[in-house]
């Protein structure tokens, strides 16, 4: 076993970014100690149990640190253990809670492969029953579970690159269905070529179609590398491959982004459940087309959006977010009670117009067909109408959420008489960066925030949903290409 496994770990150079330590994840009473101790062996590797360094590093039990410093000191010791680990050839098995902070995500996720171990709760509860356990919420343990495992769903969604079951299995069981999924990856060779000729109908790139090959067909492929991107149609457009390519290389991750190019949604669901996906970041026309494929979707995206943009894909589900409205709503917070036009009734205006009746705005829509303003505008209290109403408004902010700039021949939607150099103007059209909206509202003197400043900050919280890694700001502007 040994001689297979061990070509994809030690010292492996085939390609940048392969891994070099194994990090188990997951709720106490999952089975990381023993199931760390199995690879371990089996790899002849070092092992580390995060809390038992934690221990022997203090001279104190976990218990007694908690009990006398509280849970904030414990953190603060545990952070300090994880930034100190060996950064190869060993498995490390990171305490329950550790994955709650994006610091100690970043260095465990780098050059690792993170495996989330998860269990029923019946299981969990009959062997932590067993042990002695810091109180973590005074609940009793099974509420305590419960509670818990729920507050770090999606903590420990992120943080992983796999996920494996442990209730019905011994640690002997589980630790050789990870080594096997570490040699072979997760999907079977049909399914990576069924997944090629998908991507050969798209509008890929030869390079981007090469990358591929490389990772999903070729006998030199890295079956660690993981694959993720934008699904729309059209979507060659899209940013996002470039961005999140390079945050990969930048955090150390073993992962590809490209397109899912496709007419019909369930087919790129489809194959992007049978590739063993990361995530997808969702565009045009599929924001609300692919809610029913979806097995959950979150408060902000169902309840108030009604569109994704965001998939996460964890532990056999596929988990639907929006981040697209945080995107408009970080760089507006300074105008909180402003009044505004948003123009346009789409998907983007949806999230617009939840983003700035958050920030207690007085929005009008306003829009071509005056009639789909009406329904957005009635969903979120605002006020709605035609284009030709902008001017008994004088707005302090107008966003844009058409796509009009976005080809060569458009222009301006607003006459220079409708600005004025107290406004500010927000056009959430990326492509190109500087739109006649853009260009007119500078020339005028108002404040302008560009697309680009949105897809930054949208991408930001995707990529914060996918990998726990909270990217700061400005790093991520700049490595939006
Ligand atoms: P959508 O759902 O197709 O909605 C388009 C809206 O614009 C509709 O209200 C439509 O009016 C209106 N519209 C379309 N063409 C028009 C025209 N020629 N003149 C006047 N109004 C027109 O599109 P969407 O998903 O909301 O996207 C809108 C824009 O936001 C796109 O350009 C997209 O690139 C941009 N966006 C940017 C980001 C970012 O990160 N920066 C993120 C998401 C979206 P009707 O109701 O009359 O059809």
């Amino acid at each position: 076993m040994r001689q297979q496994i061990i070509p994809w770990f030690l010292g492996c150079t085939r390609r940048s970014g392969t891994v070099k330590r194994i990090v188990l994840c997951g709720f106490r009473g999952t089975g990381k100690t023993e199931i760390g101790k199995v690879i371990a062996s089996q790899l002849h590797l070092s092992f580390i149990d995060t809390d038992n360094l934690i221990e022997s590093r203090t001279g104190r039990s976990i218990p007694s640190i908690f009990h006398e410093d509280g849970e904030e000191r414990f953190r603060a010791v545990e952070r300090d253990v994880i930034a100190t680990l060996p950064e190869k050839d060993i498995v490390v098995s990171s305490g329950g809670g550790a994955v709650i902070d994006p610091t100690n995500i970043e260095r465990l996720r780098k050059d690792s492969v993170v495996v989330l171990l998860i269990a029923d709760i019946d299981t969990i509860e009959e062997r932590l029953a067993r042990k002695p356990r810091p109180p973590l919420t005074g609940l009793p343990l099974r509420e305590e579970i419960a509670e818990l495992m729920e507050r770090r769903r999606q903590f420990y969604y992120s943080a992983a690159d796999l996920c494996i079951d442990t209730s019905e299995t011994t640690a002997d069981m589980a630790a050789q269905k990870i080594l096997r999924i570490l040699q072979d990856g997760t999907s079977t060779l049909q399914q990576r070529e069924t997944g090629m000729a998908f991507f050969k109908t798209g509008r890929i790139p030869a390079p981007g179609l090469q990358a591929l090959e490389a990772m999903l067909t070729s006998p030199a492929r890295d079956p660690l590398t993981r694959l993720m991107g934008v699904a729309g149609y059209p979507c060659a457009h899209s940013k996002s491959p470039a961005l999140f390519n390079n945050l990969f290389t930048r955090y150390s991750l073993n992962y590809h982004y490209t397109w899912f190019e496709d007419p019909e949604i369930d087919e790129i669901m489809r194959v992007a459940r049978s590739l063993d996906v990361k995530g997808l970041s969702i565009t045009i026309p599929f924001k609300q087309d692919v809610i029913p494929f979806l097995d959950e979707v979150d408060e902000h995206a169902a309840r108030h959006i009604g569109a994704v943009n965001t998939v996460v894909f964890a532990c056999g589900s596929a988990i639907g977010y929006n981040t697209d409205w945080l995107g408009v709503r970080k760089p507006l917070v300074s105008l909180k009670g402003a009044k505004a036009v948003l123009l346009g009734a789409g998907g983007a205006a949806a999230g617009a117009a939840y983003a700035l009746t958050d920030l207690d705005m007085k929005v009008t829509i306003l829009n071509r067909t005056p009639e789909n303003a009406k329904v957005l505008a009635e969903r979120f209290g605002c006020g709605w109408g035609a284009w030709e109403d902008f001017d008994s408004i004088r707005p302090d902010l107008v966003v844009n959420a058409t796509p009009l700039g976005m080809h060569p021949d458009d222009h301006s939607p607003l006459s220079d008489r409708q600005l004025n150099r107290e406004m500010t103007v927000f056009d959430l059209v990326y492509t190109p960066p500087e739109t006649p909206l853009i260009e007119q509202a500078r020339r005028i003197g108002c404040r302008t925030i560009t697309g680009t400043e949105m897809f930054a900050e949208q991408a930001r919280e995707q990529f914060y949903l996918f990998f726990g890694i909270d990217v700061p700001a400005e790093k991520i502007k700049d490595l939006v290409p």
